[in-house]
């Protein structure tokens, strides 16, 4: 199901406390890359706006958030459908765990995928976005709990160990997709540096067969300044321009 902004609230009212939040956050990724001895301008921040309904992507898309984030197939095209007329110009960036068969329908609308774990995910998106004629920027996710010595949750997905440079290699050999590097969510109960700086080693070893895999997603909204500091490229954040999610899980 897809939430609502929660009881009372108007649509003036809304868009006013997503522009309030939403400043607010890009003044904390502008503090985190100060404190980082980075540049702003080199993150990219997606706005993970899954379980809210499009007005609110509308409501972002007219803030001049570009790229927004989603996690399951049926919420997301409904929702890129909804807001190509008017916003043709938003990216959207598929973050979730992704089952081979919505493949292809993730490849007509997502112009990145985040969570690509597996060789047969990598083969089915290349098929396609070259039926759609279209190409995809593609993360390997890593599942960085077995690294840390953290509890696998199986849900959350991504590749670990020698895996990781499996499904990049199969990325990199699809036509149709480009690899732009690693992606990762710091396992909970972790030290998000720690989290990190294991994705940054992964990290390495996969640029030295691909070199232009420089492109790196961590971060959200409560562990942003460490992923910063580790190097991130890209941040995906949610809740900290949403709100709590309906329903969050
Ligand atoms: C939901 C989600 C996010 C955003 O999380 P917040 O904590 O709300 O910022 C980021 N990445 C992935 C993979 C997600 O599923």
């Amino acid at each position: 199901m897809i939430g609502t902004t929660g009881p009372g609230i108007g649509d003036a009212a809304r868009v006013a406390q997503l522009a309030e939040r939403w400043g607010r956050l890009r003044e904390r990724v502008a503090a985190a890359a100060t404190a980082a001895g980075r540049d702003a301008g080199e993150l990219t921040v997606v706005v993970v706006t899954k379980f809210f309904p499009a007005r609110d992507v509308r409501a972002l898309a007219g803030l001049g958030v570009r790229d927004v984030g989603e996690s399951r197939d049926q919420e997301a095209s409904a929702k890129a459908a909804a807001l190509a007329g008017p916003h043709p110009d938003l990216r959207w960036h598929f973050v979730g765990q992704l089952q081979t068969n919505k493949a292809r329908s993730v490849a007509r609308y997502a112009s990145v995928v985040h969570s690509v774990d597996r060789a047969r995910l990598a083969r089915a998106l290349a098929a396609g976005a070259a039926a759609a004629g279209r190409e995809l920027d593609c993360f390997v996710q890593v599942d960085l709990a077995a690294a840390l010595g953290a509890a696998v949750d199986p849900a959350r997905g991504g590749a670990a160990g020698d895996d990781v440079l499996r499904v990049a290699d199969a990325v990199a050999a699809a036509g149709s997709l480009r690899l732009a590097g690693l992606m990762a969510v710091a396992p909970r109960g972790q030290e998000p540096a720690r989290a990190f700086a294991e994705l940054v080693a992964a990290a390495e070893r996969v640029r030295r067969d691909h070199p232009c895999a420089v492109a790196l997603s961590a971060g959200m909204s409560g562990d942003l300044e460490a992923a910063v500091a580790a190097g991130a490229t890209h941040l995906r954040v949610g809740s900290a321009v949403l709100g709590a999610r309906p329903g969050a899980r």
